[in-house]
């Protein structure tokens, strides 16, 4: 998705919106900006673990170097390791639905229900 920002307003308005904002385009990232950019413009990603939508660095897993890896979140892996270590959906659901369930603010007993359903479609369990 291009990250063209429609101002309301009138054309006049919108062009000296722009006009103000160039100078101040943020400078000095460095590896924040390369962070930032780990989800900018990539699709959807999601967890092949746990299913939970990555959209910020922190929601990303992480290698034992400390790189990023887009395939897991950072709740399911961590340091190259899952947090689960374990080979069924069913023994994931079992160890993991407590931490989930405060990831999405929901309850134990409905994302339990989710996971049944949404776990087949990811990669890990696959
Ligand atoms: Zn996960």
């Amino acid at each position: 998705m291009p990250g063209t920002k429609k101002p309301s307003g009138t054309d006049e308005t919108a062009a000296s919106a722009r006009k103000r904002n160039a100078p101040s385009a943020k400078g000095g990232g460095g590896p924040r900006e390369y962070m930032k950019d780990f989800a900018h413009g990539r699709d959807t990603l999601f967890c092949q673990s746990c299913g939970f939508n990555m959209r910020r660095d922190p929601d990303f897993g992480t290698e034992a170097d400390g790189t990023l890896t887009e395939q897991w979140c950072s709740g399911c892996y961590h340091d190259g390791a899952f947090a689960e270590e374990v080979d069924s959906a069913d023994a994931f659901i079992h160890a993991a639905v407590q931490r989930i369930a405060a990831q999405r603010k929901q309850a134990i007993g409905k994302t339990r229900l989710d996971l049944k359903k949404e776990l087949p479609k990811l990669a890990r369990w696959a």
